[in-house]
Order: structure tokens, then C-alpha cells, then sequence
């Protein structure tokens, strides 16, 4: 890409968010002042929601009840008595569901939001990473993580994996972890050990980071956001430097995740999963993203090693990855999240990927069966509610936060969402799972709650910088498109 290419895009994609700014203000602008929050260890009710739990032993309650306090829910039934003095959320005309898992996003690139509207893959990589990416400065990391965070909270997403390839130094970071800390998020970093500077030392960087990232993996074991490691990994690299790295890495004892088998990369190894088993680095703290292309037998070989897979439909068809592999994945037993992937292309949390994704799948299966000279199946095979599970359960199992989050289950921590089932894109209400995945929007995600605290109600996020973060990442995006068209 040239840059007078780079720098209309800029322009256009500039002019396009400035005309978003008093819609995003008035998204931002708190609901504290309408409704105070919650008090430390004060209950909180959400009353006769439909609630969708997304655990089998719960089911569905068409008219619930859940009881949350200290950041936990403590109970689900059809009726519970107001505990004294907790606060009582409406819950009528909405349906309640766990908050969703997004299984990989580049959360820094959020400053570059919308600049990839017509990139291919080559386009993407040098203009946002290398005239972008590479430039920012740990305070722009911590503003975008923020603004990212609080994006994917008015979605409906509770958990982000953030990929961050910004984490190009200690501060950068650390200035990660106050973004995502700042947004009120549940997350995992994924701290990259990034290409070293020409004529750097790569040994003395290398070695400060890995200390660096011991020191955060000690201090954030239990925390609401936990450290995971990232590489570019073998499919962008020669294998021998990869597989040491990868090595390297794994004395951490923590997650790593690398992209893998997606058609367009061109270091792309063919059985790269077998040879990774063989080197005793495919097992249950590795994650590969992408993975469109591995071969049958790889995909059954990945799940009896408990390795983790993230799809992100959107960007893949789009840039020529392939076909989303969740499904094959999945049926092959492997855990399996869906992700977003880039903002500076594509945005708005889960519900748009999972419904791309739904009608991929089922335009292949269609597209066979009439091949074959057969009729489409009566029914189709993928429903709505395996859709939301992948977001929800599926993508905790894919993170390993199981335990955590990903439904709605007494004693796990309370991170849940409230959609309205009775607006004008949503009624009237009727089969929830298909009322949330094909027909609601941000706009009617109306409460969400991250570990027990509530940060969008009413419609609006909670957190009073909001307004402010927002303004400044529009500067601050400005004035990085001027420098990158230079
Ligand atoms: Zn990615």
C-alpha cells in the first residue's frame, strides 16, 4: 500500500467517526446520575428476566430470579425474597444471559478503529502495524485498551483475550494492564515477546521481559485480568527459532497463543500440529487462532491435547484465511472461543461474528448438498443456541475460565448481561437464543455486570471517564493518521 492510499483511508475513516462523536458521548455519558451504584457487599436482584443460564443442570426459567453479592451469584430460582437493602434490578420484558467471551482482539489497535475498512491482509499489516502499531507509546496503549474495554462492554463482552502485540517493552505493558484495569473488564493479557529492534540487543531485552512478565504472572494469578503470552509463531516464522521460543515461553507455565494455518500466511507448514506434538509443545496451555487449514486427523490429534482454538469469522473470510474451523474443531472435541480479531476493521463484540459465522456454515453445508444434487436439510444443523454457547460456555472452556464465568451458576462470579426483549429491534419476544444472537444489538444489551459490579445500566456505561477517554482517543487517533501518512 502507498502512502497516499493510506492516508485517504485515514481521512475518510476520520470524517466517519467525528460524525459518530455525539452518539458515542451520549453512550458514554454515566448512568450514575440517573441510579446510584451499588454499595460494597450490598445484594443485588435482578427480578423475572427470562433467564437463559447456559447451564444444563439450570436450564431456562422463562420468569427467574439471581441473586449476586460480593462479585458472586449466589442463587437462581424462579422466586427469591429481596435480601434487606439490595438493590432490585428489573428484569421484566428482558432475557439474562452470561456475559460473552471474546477469544482473541487486538484491543490496542482500537485507536486505529475502522482504518482497515478496505484492507487486504498485506494492506492491514503495513499500515497498522507498521506505520501505526509500532509507534505507540505506552500511554496510547493504555488509552485505546481503555476505550477497547469499554467497547466491548457495551456489546455484551465480560472477557477479552487481548492479544497484545503493542506490548513492545515493560511499560507498554503495564500501560495495557491499567487500560484493561481502568475499563472494569475480566481479561486475559497476552504479553508478547516482540521482533527485536534492529541492532537491539535481544538478549537483554528478551531476558528483561520474561522477568517482567514472572513479576505480573505472581501478582495477577487470581485477578480479574491474568497473563497469558503470545508469539508470532511458527506459521510467520522459520520453524527452529519458533519452536525455541515457544520452548522458551513454556518454563512460564502459562498459556501460549499463536496463529496458525490460515491460507494467506506464507510461512505457512504444512502439519505444523503434528510437528508440534512432536516437539511436546501441543498440550492444554497452548492456543492457536485462526487454524483454518490444518489437516483432519490435526484437528482430533489438537483436541485429546487439550489444546484451545479461537475462530474469528469475520476478518478470515475477508482476508482469505479460510473458512472459519470452529465447527470442525469442535466437532473433533477441541474447546473452542470465537474472537473479533482486529478493531481496525471490524467491531460491535461477538453477535455480528457469531452470526456471520452461522450463516457460513450453513451456506457450506447448503452449498454440498445441493452439489451433490441432494436438497438442503429440512432443519438446520447449527442452531442458535450452539451459536450462543460458543460465546458464552464454549468460549470460557476455550480460555480455560470455566470455573469462572461463561454461565450463569451459583458460586461462579457474576458476570451476566440484560437484553431487552421488548424494543422496537427485539419484539415481541420470542425464542430467546434467536431474539439475542439474530435480531438484538448493542443498543439493546441494557445492563452489564462484570464480577458482581455494573458497568453499563440503563443503556449507558457506568464508568465516569467515558466521555473523556473517547474524546481523547479521537485526538490522539488523529494526530497518529497525520504521522502515518507522512
Ligand atoms: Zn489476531
Amino acid at each position: 500500500m502507498n502512502k497516499t492510499e493510506g492516508s485517504g483511508l485515514g481521512r475518510r475513516s476520520l470524517l466517519a467517526a467525528g460524525a459518530a462523536a455525539p452518539l458515542l458521548a451520549s453512550l458514554a455519558r454515566p448512568a450514575a446520575a440517573q441510579a446510584p451504584a451499588p454499595a460494597a457487599g450490598q445484594p443485588i436482584l435482578v427480578r423475572g428476566a427470562f433467564v437463559l443460564s447456559m447451564d444444563p443442570a439450570i436450564g431456562d426459567l422463562p420468569q427467574g430470579d439471581i441473586l449476586v453479592q460480593d462479585g458472586v451469584i449466589r442463587a437462581i430460582a424462579a422466586s427469591i425474597p429481596a435480601p434487606e437493602g439490595a438493590l432490585v434490578i428489573e428484569g421484566a420484558g428482558r432475557i439474562a444471559l452470561p456475559g460473552m467471551v471474546n477469544g482473541h482482539i487486538h484491543l490496542a489497535q482500537s485507536m486505529q478503529r475502522g482504518l482497515s475498512t478496505e484492507h487486504s491482509f498485506g494492506g492491514y499489516f503495513q499500515t497498522i502495524v507498521l506505520r501505526h502499531s509500532n509507534r505507540m507509546t505506552p500511554a496510547d496503549v493504555q488509552l485505546a485498551d481503555h476505550a477497547g474495554g469499554l467497547e466491548q462492554i457495551a456489546a455484551g463482552v465480560t472477557t477479552v483475550m487481548d492479544w497484545s502485540r503493542e506490548t513492545m517493552s515493560p511499560d507498554h505493558a503495564d500501560a495495557a494492564l491499567a487500560g484493561l484495569d481502568a475499563a472494569g473488564i475480566r481479561g486475559v493479557l497476552a504479553y508478547t515477546a516482540p521482533p527485536i529492534p534492529q541492532g537491539g540487543d535481544a538478549a537483554a531485552l528478551g531476558g528483561r521481559m520474561i522477568a517482567h512478565a514472572r513479576s505480573l504472572l505472581a501478582a495477577r494469578a487470581e485477578g480479574l485480568v491474568r497473563i497469558w503470552t503470545c508469539l508470532q509463531g511458527p506459521d510467520f516464522t522459520p520453524l527452529a527459532p519458533a519452536l525455541a521460543d515457544m520452548k522458551r515461553l513454556a518454563e512460564l507455565g502459562v498459556p501460549i497463543a499463536i496463529h496458525t494455518g490460515a491460507g494467506i500466511y506464507p510461512n505457512r507448514k504444512t502439519r505444523l500440529l503434528a510437528q508440534l506434538d512432536a516437539e511436546g509443545l501441543l498440550n492444554e496451555r497452548l492456543q492457536i487462532v485462526h487454524a483454518n487449514t490444518h489437516e483432519a486427523d490435526e484437528y482430533k490429534l489438537a483436541a485429546d491435547r487439550g489444546v484451545m482454538l479461537c475462530s474469528t469469522p469475520e476478518v478470515e473470510m475477508r482476508m482469505g484465511h479460510g473458512h472459519p474451523a470452529m465447527f470442525k474443531a469442535a466437532a473433533a472435541g477441541m474447546k473452542v472461543s470465537v474472537g473479533t480479531d482486529i478493531p481496525s476493521m471490524v467491531g460491535g463484540g461477538l453477535l455480528p461474528q457469531l452470526r456471520v459465522a452461522m450463516a457460513a456454515e450453513l451456506h457450506r453445508i447448503n452449498a454440498a448438498a445441493l452439489a451433490a444434487g441432494q436438497g438442503v436439510p429440512a432443519t438446520p444443523p447449527v442452531t442458535a443456541r450452539q451459536m450462543l454457547e460458543f460465546a458464552t460456555i464454549g468460549g470460557a472452556r476455550g480460555l480455560g475460565l470455566d470455573r469462572v464465568t461463561g454461565s450463569l451458576t451459583p458460586g461462579k462470579r457474576a458476570d451476566l448481561l440484560l437484553v431487552r426483549a421488548d424494543q422496537p429491534l427485539t419484539a415481541p419476544r420470542s425464542d430467546p437464543a434467536g431474539l439475542v444472537l439474530l435480531q438484538a444489538g448493542a443498543g439493546e444489551i441494557e445492563t452489564v455486570m462484570v464480577d458482581g459490579r455494573l458497568r453499563k445500566r440503563d443503556g449507558r456505561l457506568t464508568d465516569p471517564g467515558a466521555a473523556a477517554v473517547l474524546a481523547r482517543l479521537q485526538s490522539r487517533a488523529e494526530e497518529m493518521a497525520a504521522a502515518a501518512a507522512r
